[in-house]
Parts: C-alpha cells; sequence; structure tokens
C-alpha cells in the first residue's frame, strides 16, 4: 500500500467528518510544500509570495537554492485527482523537505505525496493592478498585495513590532526577523507604508479590480509611538483616509492588540468594521510564556476582558480574534498530548463563543529564526480534532460564518492559512 493509500485510510477510519480536503490542506501547512524545479519554471505568469507579514516558511531565506522566495506561488489551489478533490486553496509554506511536492508534468502542475500524485494544481493569476503603473515608485505588490486567491487586500502598514528580542517578542512569530531577511535579500520592503502610497495602490485596485472583498490593516504592535502615535492612532489614521476616499468599498478588518472600549471606538469611528485582537494561545501559563510583551504590557485577564467587551462597539460577530493553532503542543511549556492541548483550546473556544464571539485561528509554521524555531509542528491529528471541535462549538452556539473571509465550505473558502473556513457550512 502506498504512503498515500495509509494517509488516506488513516482519515477515513478517524476523520470522516471532516472534508478530505482540509485533512490535506492542514497536513500541507503543517509540512510546507517543496517545488520542484519544473514547476517554478515560469515565475512572471502567476502571482508569486508577496512576503505580506511573516516569512511562513520552514527554512531561511538565503537556503533556498531554488530562489524559491521569488518563484513560488503565494497560494496553491489543488482539485481533482484520484480522490476527486473539490478545489481548495492553500497557502504556500516553502519547505524543499515536505512530502508534499508540486511538479510540472507535460504543462500540467500536479501536487504528489511521497511520489504519490494527488492533484491537479492552479497557480494565482497575477491581478490586473498589479501590473499597472503608479505615482509611487514602489510595486503594488509590495505597498497593497492580495491573498487568499483575490479576496483580501493585506495591509502590513508597519513591518516591524516594538515587542523586540527572546525578552518581548512571541515566540512563535518571526515579523522582525522576516523583515531582517528581506532586506537581506534585496526585496523592496518597506518599513512603515505611508499613507499616499496605500491611496495610490487602492485606486488601482478601486479601478481594476473586481475579486478583492476586505482589507486588513496590521502589522507589528506599537507599544510607545510611532510616528507620533500610539497604536490605535497610527493603525486609524490609515483606516480614517482609506474609508474617507473608498466608503464601502471593501470590508475594512484591523488588527491590533486588545484595548479598552473608548480606543477600539476610535477605531470604529475610523470606519473598521472588524476587530482581530489576537489572543495567540488561550492557556494561561504558555500565554504569559510564549507571548512575553503582551502579557507584561496588556496581560492575559485584561487582553480576553477587553476581546469581550470590544464586541459592545463592534457587535459579536465583527470581533474575530486569531490564536495559532499548535504552538501549544511546542517548546518548554507545551501540553504532552493532542488531547490536552486539543481540550485547552477548545476551552478557549467555547469561553468566547459563549459570548457571541467566533475566533478564527491560522497554522502554526515552526519559522526557522523564532524561539520555537527548533520545533516539530503539531500533529495532523491535532488539527483534525481542533477543526471537528471548533466546528461542534460553532454550531452549539448557533453562530454565523466569521464575516470578511469569504464564502464558507469545502470547494468555496478562501481562507488559506487553516482549514477553519472549509469545514463551516
Ligand atoms: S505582538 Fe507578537 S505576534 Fe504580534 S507582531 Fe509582535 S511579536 Fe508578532
Amino acid at each position: 500500500m502506498s504512503s498515500l493509500e495509509n494517509l488516506y485510510n488513516e482519515w477515513k477510519k478517524y476523520y470522516p467528518d471532516i472534508p478530505l480536503e482540509a485533512y490535506f490542506k492542514q497536513d500541507m501547512l503543517r509540512l510546507g510544500i517543496s517545488f520542484d524545479s519544473t514547476s517554478l519554471l515560469n515565475p512572471g505568469t502567476y502571482k508569486t509570495k508577496d512576503y505580506f507579514i511573516f516569512s511562513f516558511d520552514r527554512i531561511p531565506l538565503n537556503e533556498m537554492t531554488q530562489e524559491e522566495n521569488w518563484k513560488a506561488p503565494e497560494e496553491i489551489r489543488f482539485l481533482g485527482g484520484e480522490y476527486n478533490l473539490q478545489q481548495t486553496v492553500v497557502s504556500v509554506r516553502i519547505n524543499p523537505k515536505s512530502p508534499y511536492k508540486v511538479f510540472n508534468i507535460e504543462g500540467q502542475l500536479k501536487i504528489f505525496y511521497q511520489n504519490n500524485e494527488i492533484a491537479s494544481v492552479l497557480y494565482p493569476d497575477i491581478p490586473e493592478y498589479y501590473t499597472k503603473k503608479y505615482k509611487t515608485e514602489k510595486l503594488p505588490g509590495e505597498i497593497a498585495p492580495v491573498i487568499e486567491w483575490g479576496y483580501l487586500i493585506y495591509l502590513t502598514v508597519f513591518r516591524n513590532c516594538q515587542y523586540f528580542g527572546k525578552d518581548e517578542e512571541c515566540m512563535f512569530c518571526d515579523i522582525n526577523h522576516n523583515w531582517r531577511q528581506q532586506k537581506q535579500s534585496g526585496r523592496p520592503y518597506t518599513g512603515i507604508k505611508p499613507v499616499e502610497d496605500i491611496i495610490e495602490v487602492l485606486n488601482g485596485i478601486d479601478q481594476f479590480d473586481h475579486v478583492a472583498k476586505a482589507y486588513t490593516l496590521t502589522g507589528g504592535s506599537v507599544v510607545t509611538q510611532l510616528g507620533g502615535k500610539n497604536e490605535i492612532d497610527f493603525y486609524g489614521q490609515y483606516a480614517k483616509i482609506i474609508n474617507e476616499r473608498f466608503p464601502g468599498r471593501w470590508i475594512s478588518k484591523v488588527v491590533t492588540q486588545a484595548y479598552e472600549q473608548e480606543d477600539v471606538k476610535k477605531l470604529k469611528d475610523c470606519g473598521i468594521e472588524i476587530y482581530h485582537p489576537n489572543y495567540e494561545v488561550w492557556d494561561a501559563d504558555i500565554f504569559n510564556q510564549y507571548c512575553p510583551g503582551k502579557a507584561r504590557y496588556i496581560g492575559r485577564d485584561n487582553w480576553n476582558r477587553r476581546i469581550i467587551e470590544s464586541a459592545r462597539v463592534f457587535g459579536n460577530e465583527n470581533v474575530i480574534p486569531n490564536f495559532v493553532a499548535g504552538v501549544e503542543l511546542a517548546g518548554p511549556r507545551s501540553f504532552k498530548s493532542v488531547d490536552t492541548a486539543v481540550m485547552s483550546t477548545l476551552e478557549g473556544l467555547d469561553y468566547f463563543m459563549s459570548h457571541g464571539i467566533s475566533p478564527r485561528f491560522t497554522t502554526w509554521c515552526p519559522e526557522p529564526y523564532t524561539s520555537l524555531g527548533d520545533q516539530s509542528p503539531a500533529p495532523l491529528e491535532y488539527y483534525m480534532k481542533l477543526l471537528r471541535g471548533y466546528k461542534q462549538t460553532w454550531k452549539k452556539y448557533n453562530l454565523p460564518v466569521p464575516p470578511g473571509y469569504g464564502p464558507p465550505g469545502v470547494g468555496k473558502a478562501v481562507f488559506s492559512v487553516s482549514a477553519f473556513m472549509d469545514v463551516l457550512e
């Protein structure tokens, strides 16, 4: 029996309630994807990785012998094959050692698992607005890239985090290391994006694009001041100008730390509709050790209280905090079994969902320069049990589909860094 048949049989035996597409997607996200040289021959014909905030790669840029950092697609969409898979979007995390490998065979892209063909593959098109000229000399894909198969405009307006160094940075986050690597590689990479550049490229999107439906304003935490502004005012200034210039054109989302209601109201007043105060990990000990800056500056109890209270400003369904699924099984404070880790994380989900708030999750990628970079990714079993528990809890509280993520369901979801939208109906 081939290794792919074994993998398939595992799914059939233990997780038949989870779509097979979500099973493969989570495995590709946790293990990364490898690219045969044949699959990287024409990088000018598809959208390549823009490194929209983190590296999300399993090796450093300077070890990419095929220049995958310049040539790999932002995402892949797999479909068809022996299992007749519905089209599924997966964010690309480069890992030359991954068992998932893309080949170009006689002009057709295919993805294999340990030399067994799984499905056909598509790469994303280059958006039309990427090809236009702008007053700014910066590239549109650097200033306002799209991800999620074109659905989401990703505005990382501050490419660093003021939580800096081992004592403050979150242990799973490579935002500052990614910045250093990208600059060293020669990629144009603006640290603090001028609002005029953003507006300029958004003009192009407004004019030429019909796929993007939402934007996210994001970046590192501002602990003191940035450009003379605190974090709320710093991110709020972009939101205000964008929403005045393009009222209602895209769903507006922002990621900041968790703030008191009078502060988050300022974001709402700037036209923000969806608020992401990311709590990262539920377990208190792990949060305190793995998010030392956030723990010291705001504290877990304040953080979680503020998440709940911010629903009074934005409405329950518009508060969508993220957690980084899988870190609770890595590093010095980790849970020793999948079941205890899932139990803890579901406790957090139950807490937020009982208040009408649906968190979302991203799949932890052990990026090499982070404090957890030498750890193994969480097992696939963890992600399957988490998806199952997520869906059950979401149904238990009869919650709506989280807004701003595109359509839910297998074959339709575009959220690319976890399968949570793929399993919702
Ligand atoms: S607060 Fe933590 S997760 Fe957020 S950007 Fe800073 S280091 Fe990364």
